[in-house]
């Protein structure tokens, strides 16, 4: 979008005097200022463009560049900081020099922007922690906590607020040299709602709310993960005087399992076979945490082989890609105490051609294991 001309926007000439441009503006920014034009978006944007125009052509180091070099000359920090247009808090702040201080002091204070009517207050967020098991995580689990919460207590009664008469603002008329100037800010008294608490019972704080303790229920999707926050709308503080509840926010604590670790969607078992098992086969019977599944040993399994139960591990919190994997790592144990008649029996096979380890491309190592791992 190409920029107006500084002249055009305040509509004087080149050789206008200082007067005449300060004259000019201020025709403008009566014309368009958002107190006239509420909720009028082309009104702010030349009420903003006559802020700049004027910010330029008032400054005489700024209208000679400007003159000389036109918006070229404005940019960065050599226009004086014009990179994104004025805002409005700019504005009303430069306000006081033109119009006096009561009009800039009033907008100066940030009141400018939240209160135009009623605010309706929101509740404070309630904060808990839930903690989840393995297994709770790989289902997804609806848990009943008490918590103690802010509630809207009995008998409370509101009144129109005094100081603002219910409008949740303040407005002031200021008397400037244009004449009377109309300005409004949030109200104190009441936080801007417009309702103060008019009676309260013993116990209730300033807001009339007061502490109680609530059992909630809470559903946890599958697949959460350890210092995951969720956020339920709603379900945390009441708003005073009949303002809406804050959230509730649940910080997830994952419960270590004693024997199956967790990686992302993937679960981790250590099995420890002897090396009987390993070398003759066996069946075993794993916990994983959907259930107890069975599974096959071949002959000759080597230590660090690695079963992969697809599917058999957590749902991704997203609810995409399917479940993970339950990956269990074999591990032969070497037995560290042994009868006499064992050690005779193993002395026997120590000179075996079929106890020599052989490897061949098949049995990898352990870097080549840890590769397909992360595969
Ligand atoms: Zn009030």
């Amino acid at each position: 979008m190409s920029k107006r001309d500084y002249y055009e926007i305040l509509g004087v000439s080149k050789s206008a005097s200082e007067a005449e441009i300060k004259k000019a503006y201020r025709k403008l920014a009566i014309q368009y200022h958002p107190d006239k034009n509420p909720d009028d978006k082309e009104a702010e944007e030349k009420f903003k463009e006559a802020a700049e125009a004027y910010e330029v052509l008032s400054n005489p180091e700024k209208k000679q560049r400007y003159d000389q070099f036109g918006h070229a000359g404005m940019g960065g920090a050599a226009g004086g900081g014009f990179g994104g247009g004025m805002s409005m808090d700019d504005i009303f702040s430069q306000f006081g020099d033109i119009f006096g201080g009561a009009f800039g002091g009033a907008f100066g204070g940030g009141g400018f922007g939240g209160g135009r009517g009623r605010r309706v207050r929101k509740g404070s967020n309630l904060r808990v922690r839930v903690k989840m098991t393995l297994e709770d995580i790989a289902n997804g689990v609806e848990k009943k906590i008490k918590v103690t919460k802010l509630v809207n207590a009995e008998g409370v009664t509101t009144k129109t607020c005094p100081q603002c008469n219910g409008t949740g603002h303040i407005t002031r008329i200021a008397n400037t040299i244009l004449g009377q100037m109309q300005t409004s800010s949030p109200c104190g008294t009441c936080g801007g709602d417009g309702q103060i608490i008019d009676k309260k019972p013993d116990g209730a704080n300033a807001d009339g709310l007061i502490k109680k303790e609530e059992v909630i229920t809470i559903d946890i999707p599958a697949g959460v993960e350890d210092g995951m926050q969720l956020s339920v709308t709603g379900k945390g503080n009441a708003g005073p005087k009949g303002g809406i509840p804050g959230d509730l926010i649940v910080l997830i604590e994952e419960i270590p399992h004693d024997t199956i670790k967790r990686d992302g969607v993937n679960l981790l078992y250590d099995l420890y076979l002897n090396f009987v098992d390993a070398a003759l086969g066996t069946e075993c019977e794993i916990q994983t945490i959907t259930g107890k599944v069975k599974i096959k040993i071949e002959p000759g399994t080597q230590s660090g082989k690695v079963l992969r139960l697809k599917g058999k591990g957590l749902p991704n919190i997203q609810g995409y890609g399917g479940k993970g994997d339950f990956l269990i790592y074999v591990n032969v144990w070497t037995p560290q105490k042994l009868s006499k008649e064992e050690k005779a029996t193993l002395e026997k096979l120590r000179g075996s051609e079929n106890f020599k380890p052989n490897p061949t491309s098949k049995d990898k190592g352990f870097f080549d294991r840890m590769k397909d791992y992360f595969k």
